[in-house]
């Protein structure tokens, strides 16, 4: 058993991603036909780029659903992953408890814990006496007559949501958007904002044109729209920024 942190990397990105979602924007205000269009913008990258910057920043986002970026993650727990998946507009593939035995799984430890010399043993002992009622508990199923995936699917019952997992993703453009505006956000929890991070970094680099103002919703808005006790004070509050002269009145009387 091994404490093991996030690590992320890029598998694929489609083809001529910025041609493609070029080729998408301009089908849709021209009487020519994409296929020529794209023929044609492929090798002008720089006309490109301030065509689909202007057409993310209008929010026009449908024709940023033609590209796919699929990234290969490790080092994230359970917890995450439980997360990630509530984002239903994406494709998975999670390294199974059925088929992966866990009898020397690794784990993630929260860094509040970490920190705490206290807190730490504890949750270093936690995860020694799971891995033990683990092991015990396949070998007793094996005994029964149970072995492979149908013990290892009785038996991850007592195995932690610390427990680390690995898992492949693959997100279009308009869909990571959305994913960074909920996931970057400083509400959001820190293991699934430091992977919602890592992944933004990748897409800037690789597709700036698309990615460059991406972030947290507030990024986008140039406001909070979490309110007074939610907000990490990086933008005004959205009644601050919308309110005017309502928002104004407001503050005088209270
Ligand atoms: C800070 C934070 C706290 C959270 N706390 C909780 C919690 O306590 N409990 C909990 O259960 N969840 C919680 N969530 C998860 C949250 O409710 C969403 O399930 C998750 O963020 C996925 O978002 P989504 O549905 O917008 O994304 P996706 O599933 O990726 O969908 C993207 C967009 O597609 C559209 N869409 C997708 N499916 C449908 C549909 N069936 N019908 C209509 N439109 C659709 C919506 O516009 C949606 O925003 C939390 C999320 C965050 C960021």
């Amino acid at each position: 058993m091994a404490r093991v942190r996030l690590h992320v990397e890029l598998l694929d990105l489609s083809q001529n991603a910025l041609a493609v979602i070029y080729a998408a924007c301009r089908q849709c205000y021209s009487s020519g036909f994409s296929g020529q269009i794209f023929k044609e913008g492929i090798n002008n990258a720089k006309n490109q780029e301030e065509f689909v910057k202007q057409i993310v920043s209008s929010g026009h986002e449908s024709p940023l659903e033609h590209v796919k970026f699929t990234f290969a993650i490790e080092g994230v727990s359970r917890t995450l992953t439980h997360q990630l998946v509530r984002h239903r507009v994406a494709s998975y593939s999670q390294q199974s408890q059925r088929y992966v035995k866990a009898s020397d799984f690794d784990y993630i430890i929260p860094p509040s814990i970490e920190a705490d010399k206290e807190m730490k043993k504890i949750y270093l002992n936690t995860m020694q006496e799971i891995q033990k009622s683990y092991n015990c508990l396949l070998s007793a199923l094996g005994e029964k007559g149970k072995k492979g995936e149908v013990a290892n699917q009785d038996a991850r019952f007592v195995l932690p949501q610390a427990s680390e997992t690995k898992i492949v993703v693959t997100m279009n453009c308009r869909e990571l958007m959305h994913f960074f505006k909920d996931r970057c956000c400083t509400r959001a929890q820190w293991e699934i904002r430091a992977l919602a991070e890592d992944m933004l970094k990748i897409c800037k680099e690789k597709l700036p044109a698309v990615f460059n103002n991406s972030g947290a919703k507030c990024v986008a808005l140039g406001y909070c729209p979490e309110g007074i006790k939610f907000t990490c004070k990086r933008y005004p509050l959205k009644e601050e920024v919308l309110g005017g002269a309502k928002y104004a009145k407001t503050k005088e009387s209270g």
